[in-house]
């Protein structure tokens, strides 16, 4: 079934939605793009006599009940941007007196899934390692079976509108979809949206195709690095993972963000990209601070020759020159990853340079893509976000969908 097709006058439809935003210490939203996303899904289904249930989770509370990952805060901006009342279920798998009291046009936000381990569908307080895990294992996947069916029988559909988890076999990204034949339960727009984003990044690529991958770690990114290595023709590396490369080549890095144990991982991206023929641009230089502070004192430093007392937070400005000649011209562009410290005003000009870059090579006919929540941020914090294509709620999802593999948030629908 699709969102467009599908009836939902009179009908009772939960949705699964990605409300994780970020949030200060007050308990403020700091970034709502994940719930302006959400808004032409929710708003449609109100909009045609639909009765809305809403679920997501937020932070990783490890199936307790923790107030600071409580959905109640964000509650009231729920409402704000849907322009009507939300009502509250404190406790997501006790809601069936909520959910069956409401009416066309009501909304109810269940609390954090994640307050629930059978969410996740992971035993917990048992390592692998114990004979135990296996069975513990198998208890806690019939045990998230019983809460999607719980789930599922507050209302008539299910829509499935969060991309940034539906990498993830959970109980409201997944499973729940088996207590709903094929005609009640569809993918949201925003997922709608992201799938298609995805299919013109892979499908057909025009070329140039210049990907950038920043963020603080190559362990983190290794997959989806090698992966883009048989897709794109130039590669940027930065952020915190330049300085595993410099040292791979024994060279001097200060106090710099290192992973010592992938400085063979290093070598090998090295290796395939040549292999394969993809132009890899590293940073050659780096802003580098004397702490680890937005106010520390700045000197910039071949990336290869940092000194003791100092480490790299930034691209620097011959590396911001050659990014920028690098995605100048191309035609598909993907960006996750910053290329420095960027929540440091101080720090943030590698990363603004790409912003830039994209943007222009974006009002020149180029396809950019950007995803992962840091990148979206910077593009939010540099003004930049209605100069880009496409920007992705997923982070993980996104990376995951570009190696190829088919989500299980989507497969659930879908039945691939
Ligand atoms: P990731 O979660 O791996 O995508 O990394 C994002 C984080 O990497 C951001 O919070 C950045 O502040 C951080 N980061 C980027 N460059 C550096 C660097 N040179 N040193 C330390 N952290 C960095």
């Amino acid at each position: 079934m699709t969102i467009k097709d599908y009836k939902f006058a009179g009908k009772k439809a939960i949705v699964r939605v990605d409300f994780n935003v970020p949030l200060d210490e007050n308990g403020k939203i700091t970034d709502d793009t994940r719930i302006r996303g959400a808004l032409p899904t929710l708003k449609h289904i109100l909009d045609e006599g639909g009765a809305l249930i809403i679920m997501s989770h937020m932070g990783k509370p490890k199936g307790k009940v923790q107030a600071k990952f409580s959905l109640s805060q964000i509650k009231e901006a729920v409402a704000e941007a849907l322009g009507r009342p939300v009502q509250f279920a404190e406790d997501c798998a006790k809601a069936q007196a909520q959910a069956a009291a409401l009416k066309p046009g009501e909304v109810l936000l269940l609390e954090n899934l994640r307050f629930y381990p059978e969410e996740e569908g992971k035993p917990v307080g048992i390592e692998k390692e114990d004979p135990a895990y296996e069975s513990a294992k198998k208890e806690m996947k019939a045990r998230q079976k019983e809460f999607a069916k719980t789930l599922a029988s507050y209302a008539d559909c299910y829509v499935m509108d969060a991309f940034g988890t539906a990498h993830r076999k959970h109980a409201s990204t997944a499973v729940i979809a088996d207590y709903f034949d094929a005609d009640n339960k569809m993918l949201g727009f925003l997922m709608e949206k992201e799938v298609a984003a995805v299919d013109a990044i892979l499908k057909d690529i025009k070329r140039p195709f210049v990907a950038i991958m920043g963020g603080s770690k190559v362990s983190s990114k290794i997959g989806i690095i090698e992966n883009l290595l048989g897709k794109v023709d130039k590669l940027i590396l930065c952020g915190g993972m330049t300085y595993t490369f410099a040292k791979a080549h024994g060279g001097e890095i200060g106090g710099s963000i290192v992973e010592l144990d992938k400085l063979d991982v290093a070598l090998g991206v090295e290796e395939l990209a040549k292999k394969n023929g993809v132009e890899l641009v590293l940073a050659p230089d780096a802003i580098c601070a004397d702490s680890f502070s937005n106010d520390a004192n700045k000197k910039v430093f071949p990336s290869n020759a940092i000194p003791e007392g100092w480490e790299g937070l930034d691209a620097g400005p011959e590396a911001q020159k050659n990014f920028a000649k690098a995605i100048k011209g191309a035609k598909t562009i993907l960006w996750n990853g910053p290329a420095g410290v960027f929540e440091f005003d101080n720090f943030c000009d590698g990363s603004r340079a790409i912003g830039n870059a994209i943007a222009e090579a974006t009002a020149e006919g180029a396809f950019s893509l950007i995803g992962g929540g840091d990148s979206v941020a910077c593009v939010n914090k540099f003004g930049l976000a209605d100069k880009v294509s496409y920007i992705s709620t997923g982070g993980g999802a996104l990376l995951e969908a570009i190696e190829g593999k088919v989500l299980p948030g989507v497969a659930a629908i879908k039945g691939e």
